[in-house]
């Protein structure tokens, strides 16, 4: 019988792996009871204290590093240990390239049971300050003061921050600035639990140049034409960096941070980007990738894979704003992009117009999409697929597979669920012939990962 955990107990520990959510795994006793501890690293000795006790796990409060993992180094954001955005700031770049390529690699195999593993992972040349988009959630301390900052991890508390490591640094700027101002002119922070006030989000997006898009997102249609021109005012004049600023209302109760309705207080209502040397217009609503030199090298790898040839007809399916298609079109080929976002189509559409692109996009669900006379009646050569967390489902692969293209282009953000559907295009006739992985979100727990499948009736 191995010896049983006590609840709030301490015990010593050697953390054998981390998970993608930045919890290092120890097992205790003869039986190899799983103990999550986060905030450690692979090798770590520690001490820990039991403060969860499940049925087959149990989790461990970090209280003491015994002995530090070499792969272990100082994190720099004293934010750590409570915010949930980041898993990964307490280990070395190169370790946590390892654990990416190693969850790709473990989900092929374990849960898709595929002989596949990705031919190489292509990590960031910088994993801090590349995210071009920052979502600072707003609130007021016990003396009503104002504060924004993050969220504090699986919870909807509200921390204050000076600076994000992995945002541009532009945007902590403003967003204190931000904060001050609307103090001062006496704008009340939205509570989720009585459901007033009102400024909820300091919500920015920013482009290569450095050109910031502003929004302020608020449970109300106005703060007040003075007080919107005294904030567009003081902001402006001392963030020149800023191009637009606009409000957006949100009177949902639920978390969805963004509502429907725009409106423009100053400047610019979008930004323009330009992203493997083609040129994007982006609404502040809009699916735009976070890491703009990742996503370059991402989509040049999906573009080598698409090998597209003058005169092909190309589906973008999950196309957002229509960038991956456009990227890899070249003149004389027939481009149809799918997208279920009315807006995201809408900038899709302007796009192709912007880079002298032809293309068509269709505004519906993909699986609805491909049973639609507009699909039905073309023969895709090649198939680019870039679906959300959740991946395609077996219906939506059976039909994309129906299409009896050459080649698909699978891009994802979920290495469990790109397994799954890797199964069932095995099931339909393509196989993964080349995947490779590319880190878009240092010092998270994400990474997108790109295959090539090819028809095995090319084959025959
Ligand atoms: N390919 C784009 C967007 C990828 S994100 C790019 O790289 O920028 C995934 C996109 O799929 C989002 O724009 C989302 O709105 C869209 N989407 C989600 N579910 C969908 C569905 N069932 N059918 C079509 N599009 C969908």
């Amino acid at each position: 019988m191995s010896e049983k955990l006590i609840k709030n107990n301490s015990y010593t520990f050697t953390i054998e792996s981390l998970c993608g959510n930045g919890n290092g795994v120890a097992k205790y006793g003869e039986n190899g009871f799983v103990v999550f501890i986060p905030c450690t690293a692979k090798d770590d000795i520690v001490k820990a204290k039991i403060i969860k006790l499940a049925k087959n796990y149990a989790v461990g409060k970090l209280e003491e590093i015994i002995t530090p993992s070499p792969s272990r180094i100082s994190s720099g954001c004293p934010h750590m240990a409570q915010c949930g955005g980041c898993s990964f700031q307490h280990i070395s770049y190169e370790a946590e390239c390892e654990i990416k390529k190693n969850m790709i690699n473990d989900s092929f195999s374990h849960i898709g049971g595929l002989d596949l593993e990705i031919s190489g992972f292509v990590g960031a040349d910088s994993s801090s300050r590349y995210r071009n988009k920052a979502m600072y959630p707003v609130a007021e301390d016990k003396n009503g003061k104002l504060i924004s900052g993050f969220y504090a991890a699986m919870s909807h508390r509200i921390k204050e921050h000076e600076d994000c490591l992995i945002g541009a640094e532009i945007f902590s700027k403003i967003k204190n600035s931000a904060v001050e101002i609307l103090e001062n002119l006496g704008i009340s922070a939205y509570n989720e639990e009585t459901k007033k006030g009102i400024i909820r989000c300091i919500y920015m997006r920013k482009n290569t140049k450095n050109e910031v898009l502003l929004t302020f997102i608020v449970n109300a249609d106005t703060l007040g034409e003075t007080k919107e021109k005294a904030l567009c005012d003081t902001l402006t004049k001392k963030h020149s960096e800023i191009k637009g600023i606009l409000i957006n209302t949100n009177r949902k109760e639920g978390n969805s941070l963004l509502g429907n309705s725009w409106r423009t207080l100053w400047g610019d209502e979008y930004l323009y980007d330009t992203l493997c040397e083609r040129k994007f217009r982006i609404a502040p609503g809009a699916f735009y990738q976070v890491n703009h030199d990742q996503t370059q090298k991402l989509y040049y790898i999906a573009k080598e894979f698409a090998d597209i040839k003058e005169g092909d007809t190309v589906f973008d399916l999950y196309c957002g704003t229509g960038t991956i298609g456009i990227i890899l079109a070249e003149k004389g080929i027939k481009l149809v992009g799918v997208e279920i976002s009315k807006d995201a189509v809408k900038d899709a559409s302007e796009n192709a117009k912007l880079n002298g692109i032809d293309a068509e996009f269709i505004c519906l669900d993909t699986g609805e999409a491909l049973n639609t006379e507009r699909l039905l009646n073309k023969k895709p050569d090649v198939i680019i697929i870039d679906p959300p967390r959740k991946g395609c489902g077996d219906d939506a692969v059976e039909k994309i597979s129906s299409f009896g293209a050459n080649r698909i282009v699978y891009i994802s953000c979920n290495p469990q669920t790109l397994a799954r559907d890797l199964v069932k295009f095995k099931s339909c006739g393509y196989e993964a012939e080349k995947a490779v992985g590319v880190d878009l979100f240092p010092r998270t727990g994400h990474c997108e990962c790109v295959v090539k499948l090819t028809s095995n009736k090319n084959n025959i």
